[in-house]
């Protein structure tokens, strides 16, 4: 954990909780990491920056000189409006873009998610090159909601269908330079390797094809008991791959990556506060009840996520199986389902917590604050703050009560 207990505490009383804090570091770190992912003939680090889109961690990918995968029209707005080149951003989404004359016109990259979207592509840029995205017939992820390759996902364009997008392409005078596929988030190294390989098959059958990005995906170890991905490990024997793809083809490909979770999920936490302790007798739960849940932090309501949770208190306390819940009314507004069981409660062992307590909520730096069911139960969305060597920089206000309402339209 990155935060001291005095930093903790220091967060709380100048910008109140929950509060969700980024460390600098800790983002440079995975970065540079990543950046050293073993390659054959050249290699881009493209950040999916739906994971956290604040602007201070993408200014700071920025300045280490990553690429983008934005999801979504917006995101690449965001993405230019931080300062990236239109060059450095790829476009990938479930979405057919709203602006893909003016992305495309000023240098943005597309990549054709389905049949449609290549055909839109070509009917705006006959005789461009072009990204598919291909769902190369396997998946894996944490959970099932969080795969997105194989039968069961609608991303991509399904591998079988290849020869339509190529009859499409070349309706339109299209080259098919660039092939992407991703496969889900959390997914099992054994079938990311896997799927790396099928995936080089199909490219094998795409002649133009130069650029293989092969998405995110890798895990990341936010508990005891959980294993992160080691990106050496995979790069080097994709690595390999691409040598003997070469081999076979002649042709040398140049690899990207675009993890989202490796690069954020360890950088962040979320600082809050213990608002109540109830119990539910002898044969019962006893229940802390925090001023975060489900609000900032909805991945272990939505997948069953694990996230570690820390009471922080100097006093000797002794320890106590404890639930930790969220303040929504909603039963489902918790943050320790049980490992394995979405629906079932976790109890962990922590000093018995007390009213007041602060609470350090760990692994919150991807899809936390970017996925958030903000203003449920009306409570205002929770503020962003950089912790860059204990100094402490607000990047995003807390939103205010009139800002929750402002969008109503009275009579
Ligand atoms: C979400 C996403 C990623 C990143 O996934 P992680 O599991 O966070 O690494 C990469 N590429 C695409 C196309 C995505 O949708």
């Amino acid at each position: 954990m990155f935060l001291s207990a005095a930093t903790a505490a220091g967060v709380r009383e100048r910008f109140g909780t929950p509060c969700y804090v980024y460390d600098r570091a800790t983002l440079e770190a995975s970065a540079r990491n990543a950046l050293s992912f073993p390659n054959a003939f050249g290699f881009t680090l493209r950040y999916a920056m739906k994971a956290n889109p604040n602007h201070a961690v993408l200014r700071l990918f920025l300045d280490l000189g990553l690429h983008i995968d934005a999801s979504s029209d917006h995101e690449v707005e965001r993405a230019l409006r931080a300062g990236f080149q239109p060059g450095k951003i790829q476009l990938t989404s479930q979405a057919p873009s709203k602006n893909l004359k003016a992305h495309v016109e000023r240098g943005v990259l597309y990549n054709a998610c389905s049949l449609r979207q290549l055909e839109n592509f070509g009917e705006a840029f006959p005789g461009r090159e072009v990204s598919i995205r291909v769902n190369p017939g396997l998946g894996s992820g944490s959970t099932n909601r969080t795969n997105v390759g194989g039968p069961g996902s609608s991303f991509g364009i399904w591998h079988e269908h290849l020869g339509e997008a190529r009859e499409l392409a070349g309706r339109h005078g299209l080259r098919i330079t660039r092939m992407h596929s991703h496969i889900g988030s959390g997914t099992d190294p054994v079938v990311w390797k896997r799927c790396a390989r099928m995936s080089l098959g199909i490219a094998g059958q795409l002649p133009e094809v130069k650029v293989l990005n092969l998405g995110g995906g890798f895990k990341v170890a936010r508990v005891p008991g959980e294993k992160s991905t080691d990106l050496q490990d995979v790069g080097e024997n994709l690595r390999q791959e691409f040598v003997e793809f070469r081999q076979r083809t002649g042709r040398a490909l140049h690899l990207e990556i675009e993890p989202g979770t490796a690069l954020v999920a360890n950088a962040g936490c979320i600082v809050a506060t213990v608002i109540d302790v109830v119990d539910t007798g002898k044969d019962g739960y006893l229940f802390a009840k925090l001023d975060t849940g489900m609000n900032e932090v909805t991945r272990p309501s939505l997948y069953g996520a694990q996230h570690p949770i820390d009471v922080v208190t100097a006093e000797e306390r002794p320890l106590a199986k404890t639930v930790f819940v969220g303040p929504c009314c909603e039963s489902g507004d918790i943050l320790t389902p049980a490992p394995g069981d979405p629906e079932g409660l976790g109890p962990r062992d922590v000093p018995r917590p007390k009213i007041g307590d602060l609470v350090v909520v760990g692994g919150a730096g991807a899809y936390c604050a970017a996925m958030s069911t903000i203003n449920y139960n009306s409570y205002p969305q929770a503020p962003e703050v950089l912790h860059d060597d204990g100094s402490l920089r607000l990047v995003r206000r807390r939103q205010t009560f009139e800002q929750v309402l402002q969008n109503e339209v009275s009579e």
